[in-house]
């Protein structure tokens, strides 16, 4: 993902303490300077990082600490906190309630993926137990409503807009209007967009949020805006009142510390990120376990959210209870990896998993995942059952490997990377404990 080169200068700037045996001011000057510089090249805005670093000084004031303090504990801490600090407004954004009709604006620039969103929202939403209807509010860009059109009928969604029409306040009234008499509960309103922010497009976005009064107005964002990311969020947030945001292709190769400056400019939580262009490229945003993945420190909650997604309820106490066994047997990766298969696009569920991402799935090479996935699955597919079911690989000799190769079709160096793939995802899922499964009535993401 886009941020993680500023997740590891973050880390790399908190490790970096680890080589020093005593902690002062320099020292902790000098990470902050760290940690300060990676901001700036990632495109956070100035100010926030100013603001950052002196709420870091703040927190830490290492000469009132007693002799023996975990300093270093202290110090990441407190870069975590005002990490999350700077990506949490404060407030939660509104969020839709199957059965109480509601409707949702988005907005955004020409090309930031609103369109896009708009369906991967809705169909998120679907796949939760909501009646979502879409509205192409957008006459300006010529093929808009082809688009929506094309994007709604492959997610089965029922859509409005019309090809004569030209007044996109009307199109917008009239289909919130139809699908509210037909009991649709989650109406979004696709807006135009323009190729750079003018008073032409906010006066249109002002009309059409007057007319039809959107419980939840989303400012979609692409993250590689860079540095005039603030200013654009402001500037849409003084024309109709933003909720929330959805930052857009944190698959790409842009810095995207641009996009988190968002949060600032409209005060209003990121709610989701899109993570390519398929129609489930598309994540719950929650600060805390975002910023636990970006300093590299696993996200558990996150994984677990997926599992719940797709682990069927009745099966989720076994599957958990096998986490939790503390023995990790290669039977278990392999239904851990089936399980990954079913959980949709690979990078977005291995990435949650600290030590995964590097090896196992380096970004833009899902394919590859996918395939190295199915190739592990078929080397295992050559293993007796007391192999698989061993707790170690004591037994592994020489013989058992040439043999295992021979069954599954593959060389010896194929066998040889899964054990060895084995021995790293044990020592992950080894060091995980006290999983719970999830109780009914358990607070989750929308
Ligand atoms: P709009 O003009 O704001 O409605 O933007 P579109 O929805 O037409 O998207 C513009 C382009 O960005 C299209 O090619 C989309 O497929 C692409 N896009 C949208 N969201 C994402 C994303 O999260 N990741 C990637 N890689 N591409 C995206």
């Amino acid at each position: 993902m886009v941020l993680a080169q500023l997740g590891g200068s973050i880390t790399r700037a908190l490790a970096k303490m680890s080589n020093d045996t005593v902690i002062d001011e320099k020292v902790f000057g000098d990470c902050l300077n760290d940690i300060t510089r990676a901001l700036l090249q990632a495109d956070v805005q100035f100010k926030m990082v100013c603001d950052l670093q002196s709420n870091i000084k703040r927190v830490v004031n290492l000469e009132a600490l007693a002799a023996g303090t975990n300093k270093r504990g202290i110090i990441k801490q407190a870069v975590f906190s005002e990490l999350c600090n700077m990506l949490d407004p404060g407030k939660p954004s509104f969020s839709p309630k199957k059965g109480n009709p509601c409707v949702v604006m988005f907005v955004g620039l020409q090309g930031s993926g609103k369109t896009t969103t708009c369906t991967k929202y809705a169909y998120y939403h679907q796949r939760k137990g909501f009646k979502p209807a879409l509205v192409c509010a957008d006459t300006f860009r010529a093929g808009a409503f082809d688009q929506l059109k094309q994007n709604a009928t492959k997610a089965k969604i029922p859509f409005y807009g019309s090809y004569l029409e030209s007044d996109p306040v009307k199109i917008a009234v009239e289909g919130v209007e139809r699908f509210e008499k037909e009991n649709y509960d989650l109406i979004i309103l696709d807006t135009s967009g323009r190729h750079k922010q003018e008073a032409a497009l906010f006066e249109e976005m002002r009309q059409i949020s007057e007319a039809t009064q959107p419980d939840l107005v989303i400012f979609v964002m692409d993250s590689s805006i860079g540095q005039a990311a603030f200013d654009q969020a402001q500037a849409f947030k003084q024309s109709v009142s933003v909720g929330a945001v959805i930052v857009t292709k944190m698959d790409g190769h842009a810095k995207g510390g641009g996009a988190l400056s968002s949060v600032a400019a409209t005060k209003s939580p990121v709610i989701f990120t899109g993570t390519g262009e398929h129609i489930d490229e598309f994540e719950v945003f929650d600060v805390k376990p975002f910023v636990s993945r970006l300093l590299g420190m696993g996200d558990w909650s996150g994984f677990m959210n997926k599992i719940h997604e797709v682990v069927p309820a009745d099966q989720q106490p076994e599957f958990l209870q096998k986490l939790n066994q503390k023995i990790f047997t290669l039977r278990l990766m392999y239904e851990q990896f089936q399980n990954i298969r079913n959980m949709g696009p690979i990078s977005q569920v291995l990435s949650m998993l600290r030590g995964f991402r590097a090896e196992l799935m380096p970004q833009g090479h899902e394919q590859e995942s996918q395939a190295k996935i199915k190739r592990y699955m078929t080397i295992m597919d050559s293993m007796t059952d007391a192999e698989l079911d061993s707790p170690n690989l004591k037994f592994m000799n020489e013989s058992r490997i040439i043999r295992i190769a021979r069954g599954s079709g593959r060389p010896v160096r194929d066998v040889l990377d899964m054990l060895e793939e084995y021995k790293r995802l044990a020592k992950i899922c080894i060091s995980m404990s006290n999983i719970k499964p999830h109780k009914k009535g358990d607070k989750r993401p929308v």
